[in-house]
């Protein structure tokens, strides 16, 4: 069996949710375990926040308007969304529903709010928390990645405070002191939640009925 078909035998996907304030390195650490299990997609999420001079519509986000994003809240087409320094971010529940009932896992990178809506609403996903090793260091961090004035740095440091506050209710919790540490604990921490006997109901009953 190679690396792809790892798990396979389970019918119903895996939900991630992985929360951590900006300068925790959660954007690097998602990417390198995204490359490591083919069967694990990330969620894009809709935003109305403009794109970045690297981002890509459909990959990174799917930018739309405030109208627009409006509309799909009425129709009922999000399984959460918040707002976030001004913009509107959403979860899409079709893509989401689609994904876990052909067997993928999904990796949502969404923040407090939204992951405590998900594991309200959707029981049985496994909720991340990735730390920084320290204040001093996300200080540092947030410094190296340029700020708009010191009010502005001040805001960005107290926020990130809070959404940390928010970390006692996550499942796991990945303290980012080196970074292939904490990737090959969230490693772990995947594979474990898909070793989980529940997740193995189906097979083992056709293997246990002989019919493999
Ligand atoms: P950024 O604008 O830097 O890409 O993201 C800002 C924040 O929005 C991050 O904390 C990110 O985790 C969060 N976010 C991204 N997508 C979603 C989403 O679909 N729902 C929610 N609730 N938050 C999101």
């Amino acid at each position: 069996m190679n690396k792809t078909d790892r798990f396979h035998g389970q019918q119903e996907g895996l939900y991630l949710v992985v929360s951590a304030p900006s300068g925790a390195g959660k954007t690097t650490i998602c990417k390198r375990i995204l490359s490591l299990f083919p069967n694990l997609t990330y969620s894009v999420s809709y935003t109305t926040r403009p794109p970045r001079p690297e981002e890509v519509d459909g990959r990174d986000y799917h930018f739309i308007s405030r109208q627009a994003f409006e509309d799909r809240i009425a129709g009922g087409g999000f399984a959460e969304w918040s707002e976030n320094y001004g913009y509107f971010y959403g979860t899409s529940l079709d893509a989401m529903k689609e994904h876990l009932q052909h067997g993928c896992d999904l990796m949502l990178d969404i923040e407090p709010k939204g992951a405590r809506a998900i594991k309200k609403n959707y029981p049985g996903g496994a909720f991340i928390f990735i730390m920084p090793p320290s204040m001093d260091e996300l200080e540092r961090r947030l410094i190296g990645r340029g700020f708009e004035s010191r009010e502005n740095l001040l805001m960005r440091i107290s926020q990130a405070r809070d959404m940390m506050g928010e970390y006692y209710w996550y499942d796991y919790v990945i303290f980012n002191d080196d970074l292939n540490e904490a990737v090959d604990c969230f490693r772990s921490v995947y594979i474990a939640e898909k070793s989980r006997r529940v997740r193995w109901e189906d097979r083992v009953g056709r293997v246990l009925k002989n019919r493999t």
